[in-house]
């Protein structure tokens, strides 16, 4: 078992496979240019595998992929598959802007993947190319149902961003309960990589929105989520992902592997354990080491509230971490 220096236990890693994306969102990697070619850094997928077979025999039971855009990579269907095939009861999961889910939704469906984020900030066209540089609503609308017709779950994230898209707050609650699928809004969290002078709005502003048409309750905390889960009169549940409290950091219960090999134990702490050399060598003994390493460095709450300066809590980029 994975047990951290708070008693917390981690039970959940999240993966990233990839730097490189084909959105260019504002709040991630505005600046990056397109054409961004970096991955001889990466590790083999293949070492990250023996790496998750350890993970696993420690005692994680869920894994998420991610990235950068996850779907650019042509081997993870059989990634995937590998993990599945190795512990069919590890809970597999993947986030993904989705442009090029329609193509691949049946094949991760068939290769064990149960669970799906999809990240849509408007349902206007020209706002969607506004914000990620990428001419992309009806493919991503092409994926979701794509991907809801092969019996993938689905959860919606959404930033909202002020004067960008706060006026869809309640318009995309309505097309997710349309399609019976949970929103979760995510608070834009400000980092060094994002488009300067963005601003996003927080959990109170966003429920006031909600509040200005629906009647709602909070119903609980999401299990071991960072989502606090709410519900409308007509019973339905959104959720709303605050990282800018820590209440949630008590039931924190992940850790984070970078396409490098980097194990980030928060997402605003900066320490991070390299495990490349171990994950390299692919010594099973050197990869559990690390590992625990990386759970012990779990700090007991993430650096928001803490007087350091905004720039050194942030520099972290999304598309390295994978949010
Ligand atoms: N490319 C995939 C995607 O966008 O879903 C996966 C990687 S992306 C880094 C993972 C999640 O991080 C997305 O839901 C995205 O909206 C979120 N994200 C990225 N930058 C963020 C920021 N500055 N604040 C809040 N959420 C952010
Ligand atoms: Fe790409 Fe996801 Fe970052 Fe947008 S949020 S730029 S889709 S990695």
């Amino acid at each position: 078992m994975l047990q951290d220096t708070f008693g917390r236990t981690i039970d959940y890693i999240r993966v990233s496979v990839t730097k490189q994306c084909n959105f260019r969102c504002q709040y991630c990697m505005p600046e990056t240019p397109m054409d961004f070619f970096e991955d001889e850094n990466y590790i083999p997928l293949e070492n990250v595998l023996a790496f998750l077979k350890v993970a696993i025999d420690e005692g994680i039971k869920k894994i998420r992929i991610t990235g950068g855009e996850p779907l650019l990579r042509k081997d993870l269907c059989a990634f995937i598959a590998s993990i599945h095939q190795y512990a069919p009861e590890v809970q597999i999961a993947l986030t993904t802007n989705a442009f090029l889910l329609k193509k691949y939704a049946a094949s991760l469906k068939d290769s064990g993947l149960g669970r799906i984020n999809i990240s849509l900030d408007s349902l206007q066209a020209h706002r969607v190319l506004k914000i990620s540089k990428k001419d992309a609503l009806g493919a991503i609308l092409e994926g979701i149902e794509e991907a809801q017709n092969v019996g993938l779950k689905i959860k919606l994230n959404m930033v909202p961003l002020k004067g960008i898209n706060d006026d869809e707050i309640i318009a995309m609650l309505e097309f997710a309960k349309s399609k019976g699928i949970l929103l979760r809004y995510i608070e834009y969290m400000e980092n060094t990589h994002a488009k300067a002078q963005l601003k996003g709005l927080q959990e109170a502003d966003i429920l006031n929105v909600i509040a200005q048409k629906y009647t709602f309750t909070l119903v609980e905390k999401e299990n071991f989520g960072p989502a606090k889960l709410y519900q409308t009169q007509d019973g339905y549940a959104f959720g709303i992902i605050a990282p800018h409290n820590d209440d949630f950091c008590k039931s924190c219960n992940r850790i984070r592997l970078t396409a490098e090999g980097m194990i980030c134990p928060c997402l605003y702490y900066q320490n991070a354990i390299d495990s490349k050399k171990a994950m390299l060598k692919g010594d099973p003994k050197e990869m559990k080491k690390v590992l625990h390493e990386s759970v012990t460095n779990k700090p007991e709450k993430n650096q928001w509230n803490q007087e350091v300066m905004p720039e050194e809590i942030s520099a972290r980029a999304f598309y390295v971490t994978g949010g």
